[in-house]
């Protein structure tokens, strides 16, 4: 599909982060081409402080573990608060919401793609123990892990998300092309790649890419990303036939 006749290609994308530090975004999301794309209005950026909608004088937003246990929890009552007011007032009207969790479904280029495709997303991102069960089933929340590792809080997981999505929307990269064969794509690993000096320490560019010959570094790529993903990721070999 021609990219500006993709759907949503003309509205933003909106990422809506609750979040207890606003003021981590956009951080890294500011730069390079993600950055860019901001600044066009290709994709746009809330953060809903949690903070706004916390308890008394002190605006608390956690409380200690129903059952015991170290550490606190963020109340379901004031989540609720902030979501609802994101869906009421806020850009988030409409929007999938997701809870990153590290007990999520992990991050894949599929659910990537899924979610650049649509609206945007309504994010929360937990801290200290986690969030309230209640609240995730009452607001619907889907889980997204990016890996299995615990960070200390969801931003940056929130951050990954949005860059991953923002990259994929129409007009965002120059060449639609380069998206075709990036890893995950067709279930592969991408081939290794290379550039100048021809020759670098000893180590020469393959013959085969400075050949001219299209068909034949055509076949070599797409055996080397064979190769790459047989050896790093037989998983993937198994989940999706890579198409011919
Ligand atoms: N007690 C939680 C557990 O064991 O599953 C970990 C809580 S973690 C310290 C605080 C927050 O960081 C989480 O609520 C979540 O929002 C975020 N987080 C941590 N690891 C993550 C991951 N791998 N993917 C997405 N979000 C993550």
């Amino acid at each position: 599909m021609p990219q500006d006749d993709a759907p949503n290609a003309h509205q933003p994308w909106r990422a809506s982060i609750i979040t207890l530090f606003p003021e981590m975004f956009p951080g890294p999301l500011e730069v390079s081409l993600v950055g860019q794309a901001l600044r066009s209005g290709r994709w746009s950026l809330e953060t809903v402080p949690l903070r706004e909608f916390g308890d008394g004088r002190h605006r608390q937003v956690d409380d200690t573990p129903a059952g015991g246990g170290a550490g606190m929890v963020l109340r379901a009552d004031i989540v609720a608060a902030a979501v609802d007011h994101a869906c009421q007032k806020g850009a988030a009207d409409g929007l999938p919401r997701i809870y990153l969790s590290p007990r999520g479904e992990p991050l894949t280029q599929d659910i990537v793609k899924e979610l650049a495709a649509g609206p945007g997303a309504l994010m929360l991102a937990g801290r200290f123990e986690g969030v309230d069960e209640r609240v995730l089933e009452a607001r619907n929340f889907r889980e997204i892990s990016i890996g299995d590792y615990v960070l200390s809080g969801g931003e940056l997981a929130a951050m990954v998300l949005i860059d991953a999505c923002v990259r994929l929307l129409p007009g965002v990269l120059g060449a639609a092309d380069s998206l075709e064969h990036e890893s995950f794509e067709n279930g592969l690993l991408e081939y290794p790649q290379f550039t100048r000096p021809r020759e670098w320490e000893g180590r020469p560019i393959p013959e085969i890419l400075l050949s001219g010959d299209h068909a034949r570094i055509e076949d070599w790529r797409r055996k080397e990303a064979e190769r790459l993903t047989r050896e790093r990721r037989p998983d993937l070999l198994s989940s999706k036939r890579p198409k011919k």
